[in-house]
């Protein structure tokens, strides 16, 4: 069956989940957060599987092939025509595999929305989210080690969406609303 893909991109901070979740409600497409698919997936029991939770709490990249394992499985056992990915693909390779991936089984990447925030406000907002979240990996060091990630692995994905043609770049640092309402003007 065929599907449309949206991706979601930004820094830690910069809203990009709150926006996709919402995009996804007004396209009706579905929203699939690779973090949460892994969060849930950490919380088995099996030996296998606990690795994945020790390279969540340090900030580090899950494994590519677990990760692609579980998107795929998901993917090919759900009937919706659209999906809003928020934090994947998160390097090259990643990237480079599910554009093999969806080629193969003609399917779109559509869009791609980058949400611009500046690193200073994007700490800010963070340290607000340390003190109220209880998710294992909110601690400064496996947040530094997330943007560090972000600049190094996935920002130099954007000059690729921009060869593809498929680049939005949004400004992120204005009210949920006012994002929201640009991005759904642009789809
Ligand atoms: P954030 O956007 O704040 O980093 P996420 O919930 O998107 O939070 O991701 C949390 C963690 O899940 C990441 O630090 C990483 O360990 C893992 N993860 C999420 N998406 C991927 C991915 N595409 N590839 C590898 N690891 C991932």
């Amino acid at each position: 069956m065929y599907k449309n893909f949206i991706f979601v991109l930004g820094p830690q901070g910069s809203g990009k989940s709150t926006q996709a979740q919402k995009l996804a409600v007004y396209l009706n497409y579905r929203f699939i957060s690779t973090g949460e698919m892994l969060r849930s997936l950490a919380q088995k029991s099996s030996q296998s599987v606990k690795k994945v939770a020790e390279f969540m709490k340090k900030g580090e990249l899950v494994p590519i092939e677990i990760v692609e394992e579980v998107l795929h499985t998901e993917l090919e056992k759900s009937d919706e025509k659209g999906f809003i990915l928020d934090g994947y693909p998160r390097s090259i390779s990643q990237l480079q595999n599910f554009l093999a991936y969806i080629s193969e089984k003609k399917w779109k990447l559509e869009q791609v929305f980058y949400l611009k925030v500046s690193e200073d406000e994007c700490l800010e907002r963070i340290q607000g989210r340390i003190k109220e979240e209880k998710r294992p990996d909110e601690t400064v060091t496996a947040i530094k080690k997330r943007l560090e990630i972000f600049q190094n692995e996935t920002k130099p994905l954007l000059k690729e969406y921009y060869k593809l043609g498929v680049l939005q770049e949004v400004d992120g640092q204005r009210s949920v609303e006012e994002i929201q309402k640009d991005l759904r003007g642009r789809v």
